[in-house]
C-alpha cells in the first residue's frame, strides 16, 4: 500500500477524553474514530489488525475443533422471554420494535439463538460433541463505556457455545477451550492468566477469566507469579485425549480477581511468588449445564433411549478490547510496537527523497519483492518531511522500518529497523530484502 493512496488519518495530539495509552494511541494511529459514546468506526488501519487477531482466533477455535457460523446480531425477544432472560437482563440489552411491532434485540450475547438452532436439528447423542462459534458484533448499552475499545457499547466478540450429552463431555469441551485459550493469546504476543471466576448459581469450578496484565486494566487480580510464566501448550497437543493434566497444571496455582479473592488461600502462596496486579479480562469461559436447554428444551435421545437434556457451555473472547490489550502490553514513549503476528503491515518503507531516481527505484525494488514474498508493505511515498515520516511509522508501531535515503544508497544501502528493540543496520538493499522475504532478492 502506497501512504499516498492510502486513508490514515493520524492525529498528533489525543483527544483530551482518551484516558488510557491503548485508546490515546488508537486514535493517533488513525484506526479508529469514535461515532457515539462507546461506537466506533474501524478505519483501514485498525480494521486490518481486527481483521488478523479475528483469524487468529478462528485458527485456534478451529484447531480445538470448533464450527463457524454465523448469527445474526438482531434477535427476536421471543427467545429470551423462553430463557427468562427478557426482563433479567436489564438497561444493557438494546430493544427494538420492527414495523410489525415485533420486539426485538441487538444481541449481547447469544445462547438463546444457538440453542435455537441446536435444538431444531440435533436430536440424539451421536451427534454429540458439537461446539459452534461466531465472530460477531455484539451490543451492550454500558452504563459508562470508556477506555476506547476496551469497553464499547458495540463490540466484536467470538463467542463460541458446546453441548454434551453430560457433565463428562462438558468438561472435556471446557478443557479443548480453556488449552485453545492460552494458545490464542499466545500467538498475539499476550501472557494472560486463567483465573478463577464466579460461577453462581451453577457452582462447581468450571468458570475461568483469562487476564492480561496491565496497569490500566479494570480487574484486580491476585495470582501465582508462575502462573504468568508458564506459557501455552502450543497446538501439538492431542484435542480428541484428556487435556486435563494441562489444565489442572495451571488451575491448582492460586489465580482469582476481585470478586472471587480468597485472602486466606493468597497467603499460603510463598511470599516472594506472590502476584498483586492490574488486568485486563480478554476471554471467559464457563459451563452452565442444562441451565438453557432445560428452559428452550434442547434435549437428545441418550444411549439408554431417555431424552437428556445437553450440557452446555459458553467460551468468549473480545476481539476488539484485544487490540487495546495489546497496544497496553506493548507500546513506547513513540507508539505502538505490534507483533509480528497482528501488524497491520509487516514493513514501512520509508522513501526519504521522493523524486529522487535511486531512491524510487529502491523503494519500487523493495515494495514488489516484498509483495512477491507474500509480505505487505506500508511505503511512505509522500512529500512529508524526514521526521514526520520517521515519527509516522513509529506511531503506527510496524515490526520493520526500512529506511531509504539519496546518501546511503549511493552506496547501495539502505537502513532497516526493528520498531521493537530499535536495533538498526545498514546493509546492501539485497541483502535487507532477503532477510526480511526469506528469499535472495
Ligand atoms: P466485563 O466484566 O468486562 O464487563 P463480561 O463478563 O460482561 O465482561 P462476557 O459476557 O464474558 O464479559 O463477554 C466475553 C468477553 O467479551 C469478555 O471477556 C470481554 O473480553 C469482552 N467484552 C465484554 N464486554 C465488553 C465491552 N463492553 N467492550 C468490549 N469487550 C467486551
Ligand atoms: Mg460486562
Amino acid at each position: 500500500m502506497r501512504l499516498s493512496r492510502y486513508f490514515l488519518p493520524t492525529l498528533k495530539e489525543a483527544p483530551s477524553d482518551a484516558q488510557i495509552v491503548s485508546h490515546q494511541l488508537m486514535l493517533r494511529a488513525g484506526m479508529i474514530k469514535q461515532e457515539a459514546a462507546g461506537i466506533y468506526a474501524w478505519l483501514p488501519l485498525g480494521l486490518r489488525v481486527l481483521r488478523k487477531v479475528e483469524q487468529i482466533v478462528r485458527e485456534e477455535m478451529d484447531r480445538a475443533g470448533a464450527i463457524e457460523l454465523l448469527m445474526p446480531t438482531l434477535q427476536l425477544a421471543d427467545l429470551w422471554r423462553e430463557s427468562g432472560r427478557y426482563e433479567a437482563y436489564g438497561d444493557e440489552m438494546l430493544r427494538i420494535t420492527d414495523r410489525h411491532k415485533r420486539d426485538l434485540l441487538y444481541g449481547p450475547t447469544a445462547e438463546e439463538v444457538v440453542t435455537d438452532i441446536f435444538r431444531a436439528s440435533v436430536k440424539s447423542y451421536k451427534d454429540l460433541p458439537k461446539n459452534l462459534y461466531n465472530i460477531q458484533w455484539k451490543f451492550r448499552d454500558e452504563r459508562r463505556p470508556r477506555f476506547g475499545v476496551m469497553r464499547g457499547r458495540e463490540f466484536l466478540m467470538k463467542d463460541a457455545y458446546s453441548f454434551d450429552l453430560d457433565e463428562a463431555g462438558a468438561r472435556a469441551a471446557y478443557n479443548r477451550m480453556f488449552v485453545a485459550y492460552l494458545n490464542t493469546f499466545a500467538r498475539m504476543g499476550l501472557k494472560a492468566v486463567p483465573t478463577r471466576a464466579d460461577t453462581g448459581p451453577i457452582g462447581g469450578d468450571l468458570s475461568h477469566e483469562f487476564i492480561v496484565l496491565a496497569e490500566t486494566g479494570e480487574s484486580q487480580i491476585y495470582c501465582h507469579k508462575d502462573l504468568v510464566e508458564m506459557g501455552a501448550p502450543g497446538p501439538d497437543v492431542d484435542w480428541d485425549g484428556d487435556l486435563s493434566p494441562l489444565v489442572e497444571a495451571r488451575t491448582r496455582l492460586y489465580a482469582a480477581a476481585d470478586e472471587m479473592h480468597d485472602e486466606a488461600a493468597y497467603a499460603a502462596i510463598p511470599e516472594d511468588k506472590r502476584l498483586t496486579a492490574r488486568g485486563i479480562e480478554v476471554g471467559h469461559i464457563f459451563y452452565f449445564g442444562t441451565k438453557y436447554s432445560d428452559a428452550m428444551k434442547a434435549k437428545v435421545s441418550g444411549p439408554d433411549g431417555q431424552d437428556h437434556a445437553v450440557h452446555m457451555g459458553s467460551y468468549g473472547v473480545g476481539v476488539s478490547r484485544l487490540l487495546g490489550a495489546i497496544i497496553e502490553a506493548s507500546h513506547d514513549e513513540n507508539g505502538i510496537i505490534w507483533p509480528e503476528a497482528v501488524a497491520p503491515f509487516d514493513l514501512a518503507l520509508i522513501n526519504l527523497r521522493v523524486g529522487d531516481e535511486a531512491c524510487d527505484a529502491a523503494c519500487e525494488k523493495a515494495y514488489a519483492a516484498m509483495h512477491a514474498a507474500g509480505k505487505s508493505v506500508l511505503y511512505d511515498d509522500t512529500s512529508e518531511r524526514p521526521g514526520g515520516k520517521f515519527a509516522t511509522a513509529d506511531l503506527i508501531g510496524l515490526p520493520w522500518q526500512m529506511i531509504v535515503g539519496p546518501k546511503s544508497i549511493a552506496e547501495g544501502n539502505v537502513e532497516i529497523r526493528n520498531r521493537a528493540t530499535g536495533e538498526k543496520s545498514v546493509a546492501p538493499l539485497d541483502a535487507v530484502i532477503a532477510g526480511l522475504t526469506g528469499k535472495p532478492a
